[in-house]
This record gives C-alpha cells, structure tokens and sequence, in this order.
C-alpha cells in the first residue's frame, strides 16, 4: 500500500473516530435530565444567604452514571456557616445511584474485622447507655448491629437499600426500608446510631428531631461523618486533593462547630468527641438527650 492511501485511510479513521465520540457525548448530554431539587434556603437554618462556594467533579465516582451531571457545585451559608451541595438529587437521580450497590454496603462484608471496628464504637458508648435498642440508621453491612447484639443491645436496622433490609429480616433482625420518620416503632429508643449517614440527608434537621421524640429520656445519638474542621480536610482542599468534594452521594459538609449547634438546636448535648475509624478524615459524635 501507498504511503498516501495509508495516511488517508488513518485520517478517514481518526475522523470516523472523533465523530463517533462526539455523538456519544451528545447523546449522554441528552440523556441528562435535571438532576437536583435547588435550596433556595440553607437546609440547617433556612436562611437565604446563600452563594456558591467550592466546585468538585463526580465523574470519576464508582457511583457516578453519565445521565446524572458531573460538576458538584457547593454552597455556602453566610449565617450559620454551613458548606452544603447546591440541592438534593431528584428520585428519578436517587434510583439510577441507587442501582449500584458498593461493595462495603453489602451485608456481612469483611465481617470480622469489622468486627473489632464495631466493638471500639459500641464501647464508647456504653458508658452512656449499656442496654435497650440499638437503632442504626443506614446499616449498610450490618456490622454495627451484629456487633451491638453481642453487647446485649435489642438490634433494629433502617437502610434505604433493599437487598440489606430483606438480608437482615432473613436472619430475624427487624429491618425496615424506610425514612426512619415514617416507621412507628413498637419500643422506645435507647441508642440512635448514623454512621456516615448525616451528610446524605436533604433536611437532617428533620430526621434528628425526629429521632429525639422516639428515644428513651437519656437516649443516646451516635454520629460519625468528615469534620471539616481536621486538618486532614484543609490540607487536602488546598492541594485540591480533598475527595469529599467530589463525593456524589454527599450532600452536606459538617464541621464539628455546625454539627454540635445542630445537635443542640434538636435537643442534644455532645458528650464526646473522637476521631472515626471507618473513613478518611472521619469524626464520631456521642451526643445525649438534654
Ligand atoms: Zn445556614
């Protein structure tokens, strides 16, 4: 073959190449539809000065589905200094996120070490409250409960995935999929479990109070999501390293100052601070019923 007919034949690809690529981002910007319901107020204080703050990138997510945008645009609240994302996902969003299911969220993963994980939690919790029902809501893979059992805790799991809710009613645990605002449940509340489970609320303001009228009078709250205060978290955002930004399911930023105004403004006083375990540059939050 001619030198000239080869190199034709390259372009002739090259270009069949860059047509199909651009048809291809086409039909994927079609495919997208309006993602999020806008805040038009701050979901912590109902405030309406609201702006834009940070910007992160969700397109490298396992989670992420090209019909669903990439940009995560951040919002900052001048009252009560609160980072949040610009609005929840729409359900139509929620069911394509929900139609893949991380591996560390399925019942019964690496069972045994987290185990030992489960224990030091629990165990931070029993100088508060020793006995009763143990709520976790958003009991991914069931560790927290397995554990709270053998600590002689009554265990109750609330997960909005299907699969973990039908998983635990089969080995006679009560479950529910549910929002935990709508379940009545049959006993009083000791211990309010929500492990990495805050920042994925629209309104969490909603779902505390909630929880508080359903627990016993010295209840107790455990909380463990990214504190926003760590050093972790700013060295990272200033490297432009900090994954939490692009982390597609995250609706809300806490910081360990809003988070404890929070849980005060709901009838909580925080008992004790700690470092979390489970992820990156993690707080855990024992709070109590005032
Ligand atoms: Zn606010």
């Amino acid at each position: 073959m001619k030198v000239e007919s080869l190199n034709e034949k390259i372009e002739s690809s090259i270009d069949e190449a860059l047509k199909l690529k651009q048809a291809l981002l086409e039909s994927q910007v079609e495919n997208q539809f309006e993602a999020r319901n806008l805040y038009d107020n701050c979901p912590l204080c109902a405030s309406s000065k609201i702006s834009k703050s940070a910007v992160g990138d969700c397109s490298k997510q396992w989670l992420y589905n090209p019909k669903l945008p990439t940009i995560m645009q951040w919002m900052n609240c001048e009252e009560c200094d609160h980072q949040f994302i610009e609005g929840p996902y729409t359900d139509e969003a929620l069911k394509i996120i929900f139609s893949k299911q991380p591996e560390n969220q399925v019942l019964g993963y690496e069972l045994e070490n987290n185990r030992y994980i489960s224990a030091r939690i629990i165990e931070k919790v029993l100088q508060y409250k020793s006995n009763g029902v143990w709520l976790d809501i958003g009991f991914g893979n069931g560790s927290l409960l397995f554990t709270a059992q053998e600590f002689g805790f009554e265990p109750i799991g609330v997960d909005l995935r299907k699969d973990g809710v039908i998983g635990l009613q089969s080995l006679g645990i009560q479950a529910y999929c549910d929002l935990v605002q709508n379940i009545e449940f049959k006993k009083s509340i000791s211990v309010v479990s929500m492990m990495d489970v805050l920042e994925h609320i629209p309104y969490p303001k909603e779902v505390l109070l909630a929880m508080h009228s359903k627990m016993d009078e010295d209840g107790c709250l455990l909380i463990s999501c990214p504190n926003s205060e760590s050093w972790v978290w700013k060295f990272r955002t200033r490297q432009n390293q900090n994954m939490y930004l692009n982390s597609i399911e995250h609706y809300h930023n806490f910081s360990r100052t809003r988070l404890a105004s929070l849980l005060s403004e709901c009838g909580f006083d925080m008992k004790k601070y700690g470092v979390s375990e489970r992820y990156r540059s993690g707080m855990e939050i024992i709070a109590q019923k005032k």
